[in-house]
């Protein structure tokens, strides 16, 4: 490719924001099997890649610390990181799905200062399914402290969304799942880029996310005949259990329904009901 100087190779940046556990890694790894994109996880731990102080070094978790992208990638004070991202992977569009809203706050910021266009996707998963995947995962944490956390984010994703000027959407995991062309389709346009049927397939497609669901990854490296015991290790043994019994097929997962403890449910409901409102999920 023969740039012009000060021309960019980032045309877009879309930041699908949120609660943890909502989805994003599924639908990140949706949009980045587009030809044009790039998914690139949670683009904020790329700053942590070459840190040493780390017991574990940060990297792809589909490739290990070999990853064509991540393997040298040290962020640049002069370019922002999703030019860099860009450069590395030769994709105009990056998707970025960290939560951090203050991260996000600043790398909006610095986009709107380049020629490049951000997108704001926003999206949102019952809490209830949430809280239940995140007692789960945590069975030593405090639940109200869960609780607690999730409505914050919430709040401040809210707000995020609220100001942000740019192109924004709401999506809905639970339709998302249930729906995923006609999701995807939305999103295609919403993103101004073509439709390209395979992105739902997105298992047979190369990537390299930072950090996110290992439990959607685990689908990757399964059907890609990767090394799944290697990387069964990383998922808990109930998420590995529903794993390596799921098939390639997305489908609406609403485990909480039969696992989540009453008196959780009650506290939730308790404390942020006014702020799953929205987010609700009842069919
Ligand atoms: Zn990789």
């Amino acid at each position: 490719m023969v740039l012009n100087s000060g021309s960019r190779i980032n045309q877009k940046v879309c930041f699908i924001c949120g609660a943890g556990h909502s989805g994003s890694t599924l639908l990140g790894l949706i949009l980045g099997s587009h030809q044009d994109c790039f998914y690139s996880g949670e683009a904020r731990k790329a700053r942590f890649m070459q840190n040493t102080n780390y017991p574990i070094k940060r990297t792809c978790n589909l490739c290990g610390i070999n990853c064509p992208v991540w393997k040298d990638f040290i962020t640049s004070t002069h370019l922002d990181l999703y030019e860099q991202i860009s450069l590395k992977t030769q994709k105009p569009i990056v998707i970025d799905s960290t939560k951090n809203t203050s991260w996000l706050e600043e790398q909006i910021a610095t986009i709107q200062k380049t020629s490049s266009q951000p997108f704001l996707l926003f999206l949102q998963r019952d809490g209830r399914a949430v809280i239940n995947s995140r007692t789960r995962k945590y069975p030593q944490k405090n639940v109200k402290e869960i609780i607690d956390d999730w409505k914050e984010l919430i709040n401040e994703t809210q707000e995020l969304y609220r100001h942000f000027n740019g192109n924004k959407i709401k999506i809905k995991y639970e339709h998302l799942a249930t729906n995923v062309e006609s999701v995807i389709i939305t999103l295609c346009d919403f993103l101004e880029i073509d439709y390209q049927p395979q992105m739902v397939k997105y298992y047979q497609h190369e990537h390299h996310p930072v950090g996110g669901n290992n439990g959607t990854k685990f689908l990757i490296v399964k059907a890609q005949h990767k090394n799944t015991e290697e990387f069964l290790h990383k998922v808990s043994k109930r998420c590995s259990d529903y794993y390596q019994n799921h098939g390639l097929e997305i489908t609406l997962d609403l485990r909480w329904r039969q696992e989540l403890d009453p008196t959780v449910e009650r506290l939730f409901e308790e404390i942020a009901d006014k702020e799953n409102e929205e987010l609700k999920w009842e069919v």
